[in-house]
């Protein structure tokens, strides 16, 4: 995709006195840097797919999410800046929000389903109905996780590679697993990638992480695990522990979080090294997978979570 982006992203480290009793190096990989529009893993994982589309011939890009979805608002963003139409399709009853705002602004089609429709939205007959009614386009799966996706995150490995010699682990958040299955696709060797969990989802996660290898024609290069003990009870679930903790991490460290996906990333790999799971002298990197603008959908609950912890 064209700039402005910045990769390799920045590599930073964080001081913390809770890493150093454990005798862990924790360096944060700021791909929320990424792209102005375009943020973090949704840009790694659009790449190469709008590459593929132009190659195909197409004009326009289709894709499914929620009402608050950073694929669908990384998707209108980067249609928007490369040239393309595009087409959200979105779970649920007609709504705005400043993310469906955004994307109105930037030229997306939003097409509003219901929740039944929504489920059956990868069966041919459902996609048929699409293409008679807005024309063919190139289609992209909810969260954006599919073969090209999986080949852009794995540049993240590389990128790692030249910035970092001596790294054992690299951590992200979870959701539809593209960004895992591409970190363990494309790490050094002797190096690990854990997942962290976003959502309720049992051994769904893992079996999508190796689909999604198959279906790249990759293999880890890495080991691989996801940890599932830090979603919060479910997707876009959070509490005031998690809010109390988020805010304790940027105003410590300076770097924003949202409660989705990178806080409780965060808030994991806390847990994780407070109870020993790394040697001493390890080096960890955690991807900031970006997606602050899910923040504004997130503000109102924020904002009564504060208050019961300013009581
Ligand atoms: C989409 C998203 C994820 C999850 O990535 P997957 O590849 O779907 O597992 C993590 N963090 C942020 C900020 C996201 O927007």
């Amino acid at each position: 995709m064209s700039a402005p982006q910045v990769t390799p992203t920045p590599l930073q480290e964080l001081h913390d006195p809770i890493f150093a009793r454990h005798g862990v190096r924790l360096l944060v990989k700021r791909d929320d840097l990424i792209h102005p529009l375009i943020s973090g893993n949704k840009w790694r994982k659009l790449k190469y797919n709008l590459a593929a589309a132009r190659r195909l011939g197409h004009d326009t890009l289709l894709s499914f999410g929620g009402a608050y979805s950073n694929h669908i608002h990384a998707l209108a963003a980067a249609a928007h800046t490369e040239g393309y139409k595009s087409i959200g399709v979105i779970r649920g009853e007609a709504q705005a929000n400043p993310t469906l705002d955004d994307a109105r602004a930037w030229g997306m089609q939003l097409h509003f389903v219901s929740r039944a429709c929504y489920r059956d939205r990868n069966s041919g007959a459902f996609l048929d109905a699409l293409r008679r009614r807005c024309g063919d386009f190139y289609l992209l799966p909810e969260g954006g996780s599919n073969a090209l996706a999986v080949r852009g995150c794995a540049e993240i490995g590389a990128e790692l590679d030249a910035q970092c010699p001596a790294y054992d682990c690299v951590c992200c958040a979870c959701g539809s697993a593209g960004t895992l299955a591409g970190i363990a696709a494309g790490l050094r060797r002797g190096a690990r990638a854990l997942g962290f969990a976003a959502l309720r989802a049992g051994a769904a996660l893992e079996a999508e992480v190796a689909r999604l290898h198959a279906a790249a024609s990759v293999t880890a290069s890495a080991p691989w695990r996801i940890e599932h003990g830090y979603h919060g009870g479910g997707y876009a679930r959070f509490d005031a522990a998690l809010v109390r903790f988020m805010d304790e991490f940027s105003a410590r460290h300076g770097i924003p979080l949202e409660p989705i996906y990178t806080a409780k990333l965060f808030y994991g790999l806390y847990a994780v090294i407070q109870r020993g799971d790394f040697g001493r002298g390890e080096t960890v990197v955690a991807l900031h997978s970006g997606g602050l603008q899910g923040l504004r959908g997130a503000a109102d609950r924020l904002a009564a979570l504060r208050r019961t912890l300013t009581l």
